[in-house]
């Protein structure tokens, strides 16, 4: 079990196996695969976060009923989120929906939109062509429902189409042990 308070400073050897997360008295949760339990890092995103929502998790602290359309990494406000994709940036385009924050953005690439839910800081412009590993912000907690707390929504789902197209974002991810 893992419990941290918001925006602390996470303490990667607290990153141990378990199918759910804690942050204060928060609990999020993990599909209970085990891949998903840990700290990790990304293209996406530096330094070494645990997962704290899964796709396709229907219960979380801030709803019950609904189904969580991405993936939710923990990170302290600020980290850097890079571009994992060649691709070209849209922000605030009409398909992605209101509930990822003011600064939220997606890099359409090779037919799929990467959706970037919660950054505190915007480091692109619409329109932008980006590189793997250019700067899109940092993340933050803007539009984080009843503060759960800093952390990266990262979500896939074919290009041009709304959030209940959505797709497992893992492989997309790229997630590596860290
Ligand atoms: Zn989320």
């Amino acid at each position: 079990m893992v419990r941290t308070s918001f925006g602390a400073a996470l303490d990667p050897s607290k990153c141990t196996a378990s199918s759910e997360y804690w942050r204060g008295n928060r609990r999020f949760y993990l599909n209970g695969e085990a891949s998903q339990e840990g700290c990790f890092t990304s293209p996406w995103f530096k330094g070494s976060h645990p997962v704290m929502l899964s796709y396709g998790r229907t219960v979380a602290p801030w709803y019950a009923s609904h189904v969580h359309h991405g993936v939710d990494v923990d990170m302290p406000e600020g980290t850097p989120v890079r571009s994992g994709v060649a691709g070209t940036v849209h922000v605030r385009p009409s398909t992605m929906g209101a509930s990822y924050g003011s600064k939220r953005l997606l890099v359409r690439s090779d037919g799929r939109d990467h959706v970037i839910g919660h950054l505190g800081e915007l480091a692109v412009a619409d329109g932008q062509r980006v590189q793997p590993g250019d700067l899109l912000g940092r993340s933050g907690t803007n539009g984080c429902e009843q503060q759960d707390g800093p952390h990266l929504h990262f979500e896939v789902r074919p290009s041009g189409t709304g959030y209940q197209s959505a797709v497992d974002p893992w492989e997309s991810l790229r997630m590596s042990r860290a």
